[in-house]
């Protein structure tokens, strides 16, 4: 990544929230490779302190991690508390944590004929309890960051925030109607921030990876037995153009670029980062 691109970013602070997860962290890395302040937040301390730690040792620039849940709005303003007495004022902000969850996932993928007599394994099958679960950690576990680290932005008049959307906001995929329907809200509620702050100086952007390889999807991509593609994995590269999952660090060049002053004309885009998977009709 060369820096001279990215020069106004350099010791700008950036709050990460799920910073410790897979995608998080190698955000994470990007950022502070640009010179920037990172504040890894995440329900598990340990991957939040021991990242930092890494990055501030591998690149000297300062990190912070801390413990924060991102539905427990007390937590983050305790937390935003600490990140201004020992950080400073957060500049940026990239909502990070979320994810699908297996008791938001059907078994089938459509119901047949045949599946008459198995529909709890379809839609029927659903508990309000794991629908519920997934989306609040993907949508009320992106507004409750955006409520209490926006504010300051705004009074400064200047911030960026960048929400983690995904491939499937904009045609949901099969067995995960929660994360979808989810995803989707995190698109909208872009649009309707960037708006809503768009004269008071903060931009407000998403990203939609399309297809990378992480624990939270492996188990439906990836024959736990065999390492070998389950049709899923297998239907997914057929469907993505460039042929292959996605590097994690294949997001950092529209992260950087989104969070610096080279888009500061964007504001309200979710840009997708999916190897033309949402170009691709199939056929
Ligand atoms: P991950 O599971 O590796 O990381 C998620 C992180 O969030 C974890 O470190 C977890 O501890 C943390 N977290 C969970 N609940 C939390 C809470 N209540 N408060 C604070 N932190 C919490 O997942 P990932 O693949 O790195 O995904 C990161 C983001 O990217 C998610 O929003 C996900 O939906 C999105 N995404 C991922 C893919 C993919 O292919 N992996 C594709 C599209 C979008």
């Amino acid at each position: 990544m060369e820096h001279v691109f990215f020069e106004d970013l350099k010791d700008k602070i950036c709050v990460i929230t799920g910073g410790g997860g897979v995608l998080g962290s190698t955000i994470a890395r990007g950022l502070a490779a640009a010179g920037v302040v990172t504040v890894i937040l995440d329900i598990n301390e340990q991957a939040a302190s021991g990242l930092s730690g890494e990055i501030t040792n591998e690149t000297g620039v300062r990190s912070y991690g801390y413990k924060a849940d991102v539905l427990d709005k007390a937590s983050l303003e305790k937390v935003q508390e600490k990140i201004l007495a020992e950080a400073g004022e957060v500049d940026m902000l990239i909502n990070g944590a979320g994810g699908n969850s297996p008791g938001a996932t059907t078994r089938l993928e459509q119901i047949t004929e045949d599946d008459l007599n198995r529909l709890d394994e379809g839609f029927f099958g659903l508990q309000l309890e794991g629908f519920s679960k997934v989306f609040d950690l993907n949508f009320t576990g992106t507004l409750l960051p955006t409520l209490v680290f926006t504010r300051g932005m705004v009074t400064r008049q200047k911030g960026v925030v960048l929400n983690v959307s995904s491939m499937n906001s904009y045609r949901p995929l099969t067995k995960i109607p929660a994360y979808s329907a989810a995803k989707a809200s995190i698109n909208n509620f872009t649009q309707w921030l960037a708006v809503h702050l768009a004269k008071v100086g903060v931009r407000v952007n998403a990203i939609a990876p399309g297809f990378f390889l992480t624990s939270q999807n492996r188990f439906l991509l990836v024959d736990e037995k065999t390492g070998k593609l389950t049709p899923r994995g297998e239907k997914i590269i057929a469907s993505t153009p460039m042929g292959v999952f996605g590097d994690p660090d294949d997001l950092n060049g529209t992260v950087l670029y989104l969070l610096s002053d080279l888009s500061r004309f964007i504001t309200g885009v979710c840009v997708p980062v999916d190897g033309g998977y949402s170009a691709y009709g199939g056929v």
